[in-house]
């Protein structure tokens, strides 16, 4: 597949052309005919989906159309759980390349498998994204995502490599060295967590390397929900585009979608995802273009077919035509993930929400941390943040100040405390932006 693809004549690099050009019309007959399949085999090949669907009144035949299935059962991560660890797959152990798991806060992981099939279209699919973004064949690619279980890391070392790039496996942590070898190796793409890249641009600084003056083109990062805020100051102190790809591991990893050059919306591949948005409460769809959970069904894949997988992130669809030519859907910049949402004073507020107040504000650096204690029945928020090095004056009054920041953007009240330069922990992958201290002594 990947030496098929066409490189027209055309200012927009894609690496496969006739798919991402597709029309609208032909888009959805493909989906339609990969979707039946897909549930098909699920109900045919995995006793839980059979018995799901038996128990939901639905059997693969009733999909006549593509709104048809809204009729069947959400498949949650506690699917995965239940059937843990192999127990969801559709075919035989021996047929799987590769696991992946993704760690779970309570309880066993979530496992993932792969065929070969699998693997080739994963790597195609990020070799898309990457080429989506702005990179090239021959691209040097400094690739600092956590290898091992967790997806990011070989996600994106295959499909680099597929797009035919230079892959530097350089993996997290040790940033002094990965700094070190973005001045030797000269790189035009850096891979990382958002939170990652921006601990890599205050080393460098330490170092006294400027890396906006690096070799360093494009940013490509994902893996946590991040502000427009934040991305700001990732173009600034590294001189990159900043862009985000999206993806997790039930589904197949990152490479789900991504933002191409355009920066307004990440691509979600129509050929082999079909992707839809649900009231989180009700679970019935939102009307085109409305914020609702982001729910997605696979269309080609073998190992772990996915029929309706409720994300828990809240986005808004759009197939409004982009600039850039690709016809497919864009799924708007993720905010926050369900999960992830606080609630202080009654009102709802994601993690990334406080981060875009923060990021840019006088005195303050980009690092914080979230820490929520419980004081009698009610639950506490106190927003830990970091002065900037060269912050003068008394850092009580600047906590307040972010107080009533936060109250005129956000609307909430919470607790703000300062700390020195360097106490905030910095990320080494996947940043830690909750401290859940509730239940612990204070
Ligand atoms: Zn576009």
């Amino acid at each position: 597949m990947s030496t098929q693809h066409v490189i027209a004549d055309a200012p927009v690099y894609m690496f496969n052309r006739t798919a991402e050009i597709m029309s609208r019309k032909e888009l959805q007959a493909l989906q339609l005919s990969r979707l039946k399949n897909t549930v098909e085999r699920a109900y045919n090949k995995v006793p839980h989906y059979k018995k799901k669907l038996d128990t939901a009144g639905v059997k693969p035949s009733d999909l006549k159309s593509l709104a048809d299935l809204a009729r069947f059962p959400f498949t949650t991560k506690a699917d995965l759980r239940d059937n843990y660890p192999f127990g969801l797959f559709a075919v035989p152990r021996d047929q799987l390349l590769r696991l992946h798991a993704s760690s779970g806060t309570t309880g066993k992981p979530t496992v993932v498998g792969y065929t070969q099939g699998d693997l080739n279209l994963w790597s195609d699919l990020m070799a898309r994204c990457l080429a989506c973004m702005g990179a090239k064949p021959g691209d040097i690619v400094h690739n600092a995502y956590g290898y091992g279980l967790f997806t990011g890391g070989l996600g994106a070392h295959y499909g680099a490599e597929r797009l035919g790039c230079t892959v530097v496996p350089i993996s997290g942590g040790m940033t002094e060295r990965q700094v070190a070898l973005i001045q030797d190796f000269k790189p035009d793409i850096l891979c990382a967590t958002p939170s990652y890249a921006l601990n890599m641009a205050e080393v460098a600084e330490k170092m006294g390397v400027d890396l906006a003056r690096s070799s360093l083109r494009i940013g490509m990062f994902g893996a946590e929900p991040w502000s427009d805020a934040l991305r700001g100051e990732l173009e600034a102190k590294l001189g990159i585009k900043a862009v985000d790809i999206y993806g997790l591991s039930e589904i197949m990893g990152p490479g789900v979608a991504c933002e191409c050059s355009v920066q307004s919306g990440l691509h979600g591949w129509e050929d082999h995802f079909l992707f839809e948005t649900v009231d989180p409460e009700t679970l019935e769809p939102v009307a085109p273009g409305q914020p609702g959970e982001l729910v997605i069904t696979t269309l080609t894949k073998e190992a772990l077919p996915m029929i309706r997988y409720r994300t828990r992130d809240i986005t808004r669809l759009s197939t409004t035509p982009c600039a850039c030519g690709r016809t497919h859907v864009r799924i708007m910049r993720v905010t926050g993930r369900n999960d992830d949402m606080l609630i202080i004073r009654g009102v709802n507020v994601y993690p990334s929400q406080l981060e875009a107040v923060l990021v840019g504000f006088p005195g303050i650096a980009p690092h914080y941390q979230i820490a929520l204690t419980r004081e009698g029945a009610l639950d506490e928020v106190t927003l830990e943040v970091e002065l900037a090095p060269d912050f003068v004056g008394d850092p009580f009054h600047k906590a307040n100040e972010v107080t009533h920041h936060i109250k005129s953007m956000i609307g909430v009240t919470c607790g703000v405390v300062t700390k020195q330069p360097g106490e905030v922990p910095r990320s080494q992958g996947k940043a830690v932006r909750v401290k859940d201290l509730r239940g612990k002594p204070q």
